[in-house]
């Protein structure tokens, strides 16, 4: 990365009576960041409260790399834009990640993967965390940090204030409009917006995977090991079989594999040594419950500790890899999904339905991992036409009005939020979101009173590619 003058993030300002804001958003990720920065870049007074130290959620914390695709499913076109693609340029400027354009489908940047993967942008989270710090400071976004939503103040189906955990104690947030960008639906839950934890009819909840990133790699010896086996690196029904199968088969042999998953999932980064391992699977978490999400965490670094093993005795040009860092959070893909005005389906998404009131158009396939059971991934992708919308009906909780939820626990079934959950849409979420929040407080209104021709126009005007 290189050199870049970095000043701090807005400070947040506390009295003795707590905190006020005309709109508090709730959890840093990639949905609540960018809905912060265009709410007050819109006008509007902004608290950003995240529970971590830093911003970037999944991206910072979970160390998840690189942002899935951007581009239509021809690989064409770039479509999520907006802020998505400001942060993107911001940290290419800074050596911080690699142009999307650059990064195609069945190479090291995807594991080699081709369906669902055109596209994504291998990025630096030490970069992005300034990025982003950067980014909330120039829009006047004032965060608090180390700041844990805990309960909601209720009238009626209105939210009028917010009680959060600090170091401080537990203290009062007042806002007028409040934007749910925990991942988990934890306000809008507590406020009484009905929510389905993964998917219920199935039983079933996407596993959780501990990310890890290893450095010291020989990049050339680990692309000459996938090119001499690439006979026999693809499903034969088109379905992809992940990265190094063959020497996890070798492993196995020898004792050294004791777990379930039969192949790799390993990124390139942006220096050419340094890679991102998705591999490690725990099924059935539940993100919501302290007691499974902390024997999750633990299971999470034992499976990296025999992962970084294998690496180091199997893998070709790993021989003296290091291990960078394991994730300070584990990665959950599914909680909880809000039942909001509209509930996004996989026929929406496979069948390129774009209703009026689109805030984002993708063409992220479904991504379901562990479907058919541990072993098993599938990426279903979109097929008539070239990007699916996600209306704006989606971000309106049912139940509770002064609330709009963003990012991956949006109004959707499991299997639709398995398309959208990824970064680059949570990015264009949030900013919708945000822009929607703006113009609700500018015309004294609730957020489902925005005029959603307004609010495509304004996320236009602002450079979301909407068509
Ligand atoms: C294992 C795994 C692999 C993935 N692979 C990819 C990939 O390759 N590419 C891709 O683009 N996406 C990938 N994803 C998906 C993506 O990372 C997430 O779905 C996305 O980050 C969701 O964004 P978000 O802003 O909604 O939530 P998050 O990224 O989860 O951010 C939520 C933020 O809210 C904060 N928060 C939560 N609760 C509270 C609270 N009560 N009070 C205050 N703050 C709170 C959290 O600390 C966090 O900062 C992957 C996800 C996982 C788990």
């Amino acid at each position: 990365m290189a050199a870049t003058t970095v000043r701090a993030a807005a400070p947040a300002v506390s009295s003795s009576e707590g905190y006020s804001a005309q709109l508090a958003v709730v959890g840093g990720g990639p949905a609540g960041v960018c809905a912060a920065i265009a709410a007050a870049r819109n006008g509007a007074d902004v608290l950003l409260l995240e529970q971590g130290g830093c911003l970037g959620g999944m991206a910072t914390q979970g160390l998840v790399n690189p942002f899935m695709t951007c581009y239509d499913k021809t690989g064409e076109t770039m479509i999520i834009r907006g802020l998505f693609e400001e942060v993107v340029d911001r940290l290419v400027a800074c050596g911080g990640a690699i142009h999307p354009r650059e990064c195609r489908a069945g190479t090291a940047f995807t594991s080699w993967i081709k369906i669902g993967h055109d596209h994504c942008t291998p990025f630096e989270p030490e970069a992005l965390k300034l990025v982003l710090d950067e980014m909330c400071r120039e829009a006047g976004v004032r965060v608090l940090f180390h700041a844990a939503f805990a309960e909601p103040l209720m009238d009626g189906g209105r939210i009028t204030g917010l009680r959060i955990l600090t170091k401080a104690g537990l203290e009062t947030v007042r806002a007028k409009l409040v934007i749910d960008a925990t991942g988990d639906a934890d306000v809008a839950a507590r406020a009484g917006v009905p929510c389905e934890l993964g998917d219920k009819a199935a039983g079933r909840i996407q596993p959780a995977s501990m990310f890890f990133r290893i450095g010291n790699v020989e990049y050339a010896k680990v692309e000459a090991d996938i090119q001499a086996n690439l006979n026999n690196f693809y499903r034969k029904d088109g379905v992809n079989y992940r990265s190094l199968h063959w020497r996890v088969t070798e492993a196995r042999e020898h004792g050294d594999w004791p777990l379930k998953r039969v192949s790799i999932g390993l990124f390139r980064g942006v220096r050419e040594d340094q890679w991102a391992i998705n591999t490690s699977r725990i099924m059935g978490v539940d993100g919501t419950n302290p007691k499974s999400l902390s024997d999750a965490e633990a299971e999470g670094r034992r499976q990296v500790q025999i992962i970084f093993n294998f690496f180091r005795k199997y893998v070709p040009g790993c021989k003296d890899a290091v291990l960078l860092s394991t994730a300070s959070t584990l990665g959950i893909r599914e909680t909880r999904h809000i039942f909001g005005e509209y509930r996004l389906t996989t026929d929406d998404v496979l069948h390129g339905s774009v209703p009026k009131d689109s805030i984002l158009l993708a063409s992220n396939s479904v991504d379901i991992h562990g479907r058919f059971g541990p072993l098993s991934n599938q990426y279903v992708t979109v097929q008539n036409g070239n990007w699916y919308g996600v209306p704006y009906r989606c971000l309106l909780p049912k139940g509770v009005e002064n609330l709009l939820v963003a990012g991956r626990s949006v109004s959707a079934t499991s299997e639709a939020a398995g398309a959208i959950r990824v970064m680059p849409p949570c990015m264009a979420m949030g900013q919708a979101a945000g822009t929607a929040a703006a113009l609700a407080l500018r015309g004294n209104s609730l957020p489902r009173e925005v005029d959603s021709a307004e609010l495509v126009s304004t996320l236009k005007r602002q450079k979301a590619f909407l068509g």
